[in-house]
């Protein structure tokens, strides 16, 4: 920007977005710190039966072990690293570290048979996506039929350049999950083109699921549609029993959520 237009443009620059601009300069060099300096850990959280109760595979969360604030949710600093692009590196230490973990544990004899990764629209975007997940289980072990990609639905938004991408993952043995489902803008049609394995039910439709007969009838609707398309179900978010019971009558898969267990780090699982 030429030394005209930034004289024009300061007029308008308050001390408020000033002061949001520099918070924003010092998370970023912090995140940076973080990830040189390995501040960074994963949580992971069970992925239940709703049948039979047993644990089908876990769902690594990233947490932020900052040294002054103490532990960071996602929700704080991913929407920067997206920005920054700081989700790229981020993103490959999430899928190394869950794929070592998850080596870890079939070499214990532990009875597990999914790890799944949350997947950024920014990290999926990059040319070199499949390769970097490739090189990934070659380096460290992991079967490709152990690991899941969640993506949402700001990933999916374009079938023409990420159908392809999909199937290429597909062709690998990697299984993909659709996150957040019903959350996006995204309008139903789509749902046939993508390779899915799995549909995850955003916590909201749980949430309302209590309240009446017509929220009821949209999670089942959702329910009967994914298995049309031979996709599994997963519901986010059960928090209480009533929430179970609510969805053990359906023909839903599988659930996750507080009730079972709060996302935990590897020593407590
Ligand atoms: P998500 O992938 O939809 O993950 C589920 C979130 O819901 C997690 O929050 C989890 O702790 C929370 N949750 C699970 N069960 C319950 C429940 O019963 N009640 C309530 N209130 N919450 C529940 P978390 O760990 O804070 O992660 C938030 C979001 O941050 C994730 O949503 C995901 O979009 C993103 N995220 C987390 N880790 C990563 C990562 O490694 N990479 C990327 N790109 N995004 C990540
Ligand atoms: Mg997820
Ligand atoms: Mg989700
Ligand atoms: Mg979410």
């Amino acid at each position: 920007q030429s030394k005209n237009n930034s004289q024009v443009e300061f007029r308008f620059f308050t001390p408020d977005m000033n002061e949001e601009i520099s918070k924003k300069l010092i998370l970023e060099s912090e995140l940076r710190k973080g990830l040189e300096e390995e501040h960074f850990l994963l949580y992971y959280q069970p992925q239940v039966s709703v049948a039979e109760g047993d644990v089908k595979g876990y769902e690594a969360l990233i947490r932020w072990q900052h040294p002054e604030r103490g532990m960071v949710s996602p929700g704080d600093f991913i929407p920067l690293a997206e920005e920054t692009g700081l989700i790229v590196p981020l993103g490959q230490w999430v899928l190394e570290e869950a794929c070592r973990q998850m080596v870890s544990w079939l070499n214990q004899g532990k009875a597990v048979s999914r790890m799944s990764v949350n997947i950024s629209a920014i990290q999926f975007q990059q040319p070199d996506f499949v390769q970097m997940v490739k090189d990934v289980l070659a380096e460290t072990g992991l079967p490709a039929e152990f690991l899941e990609l969640e993506m949402t639905e700001s990933i999916v938004q374009d079938p023409e350049k990420s159908v392809p991408v999909m199937n290429e993952i597909r062709e690998m043995g990697v299984k993909i999950s659709l996150d957040d489902f019903g959350t996006g803008y995204s309008s139903l049609s789509y749902l046939k083109d993508y390779p899915l394995n799995t549909l995850k039910i955003d916590k909201s439709f749980v949430d309302n699921m209590e309240q009446g007969s017509k929220e009821k009838a949209i999670v089942d609707a959702i329910i009967h549609m994914a298995h049309r398309l031979e996709f599994n179900v997963i519901a986010e978010g059960i928090e209480n029993e009533s929430q179970l019971q609510l969805l053990s009558g359906k023909a839903c898969e599988e659930y996750q959520g507080y009730y079972y267990s709060k996302p935990l780090p590897a020593e407590s699982i």
